[in-house]
């Protein structure tokens, strides 16, 4: 049971943060006394000077393509893998060539892990009963756009105390994801890193783009709480092309750090093959960062 308060109504319910949600409903996320830094693992994390670059295809398919891309981001000097074993689908049919790797992708994460022991690893969390295994075997829980407001799901992975990345919800207001960051900051975890992956809007000026990232939301979100905000184009585009451009314009805009997915052979990626960058154009993509973030003291890592 949470305890009652006696300053909280909903005598001016609001589409749009007001005063009064900052003083009183998200105190905690408003803090800005918070220290910006979430330090992750190997004194690498989200901070002023670092912006983490969160890469990899869009689901484990293989062990094989798991440490394939382990191995080429190695090289780029890149730290931070996904490592998705669970994909939640709008519809509930499985082509004949996809299948989620599901709980079995935990022994290829330990793999990776084995022969990658720095390399910070990334999975989504889909349900509860995961919690314990996916906490020994990757660094960064991360909280899927459809989940952003799955209550009990925000409360445990608060309390296993594992970094978090909280995806806002495509529907939602920037009051929704921060009402949901201040549940998890109100259990007890600190370790909460903020995703903006676009929203659905009126026109996204291609029809298989559904999502419309929202850049204004980096430096709206940046008003209101230190927590970082990492921005993911790969979800909110759909499309490889605009991928690139997004993700400077992110960087640009301060986002504290990135999704971006990458395939191979992007044509042949399980899971929306549109949207991944192949290997050259990931690493065009990195060395553009790379001068965006140092015209701004920062570096990506
Ligand atoms: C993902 O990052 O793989 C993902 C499913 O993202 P989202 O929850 O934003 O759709
Ligand atoms: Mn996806």
């Amino acid at each position: 049971m949470r305890k009652s308060y006696d300053n909280i109504n909903n005598k001016f319910p609001t589409k749009d943060i007001t005063p009064d949600d900052i003083s009183n409903k998200i105190k905690l996320v408003s803090d800005k006394k918070r220290k910006k830094n979430i330090k992750i693992k190997n004194n690498l994390g989200f901070s002023n000077k670092s912006i983490p670059l969160i890469c990899g295809p869009n689901g484990l398919e293989s062990l094989k393509l798991g440490l394939s891309f382990a191995k080429f981001i190695n090289k780029l000097n890149l730290n931070f893998m996904r490592v998705h074993i669970f994909k939640p689908l709008t519809f509930p049919y499985r082509s004949r060539q996809y299948s989620e790797a599901g709980i079995n992708g935990i022994e290829w994460i330990k793999e990776i892990r084995k022969q990658f022991p720095s390399m910070i690893l990334i999975c989504e969390i889909t349900e509860l009963q995961h919690l314990e295994i996916l906490s020994k075997n990757v660094d960064i829980l991360q909280i899927g756009t459809r989940n952003m407001q799955n209550f009990e799901l925000l409360r445990e992975c608060s309390k296993s105390k594992m970094p978090l990345i909280l995806k806002r919800h495509f529907g939602s207001s920037i009051r929704d994801l921060l009402g949901a960051a201040e549940h998890i900051l109100l259990d007890g975890n600190d370790k909460l890193i903020l995703c903006e992956r676009g929203i659905v809007a009126p026109h996204t000026h291609r029809d298989t783009s559904r999502y419309m990232l929202d850049i204004q939301s980096i430096p709206a979100i940046k008003e209101i709480t230190n927590l970082p905000i990492i921005s993911d184009p790969s979800h909110a585009s759909f499309w490889a092309p605009w991928v690139t451009p997004l993700a400077k314009a992110s960087i640009a805009a301060g986002a504290d750090g990135l999704i971006i997915e990458s395939h191979p052979e992007p044509s042949k990626s399980k899971v929306d093959p549109l949207q991944p960058l192949n290997y050259n154009e990931f690493k065009k993509l990195l060395i553009s960062l790379k001068k965006i973030a140092k015209a701004d003291n920062r570096q990506i890592i």
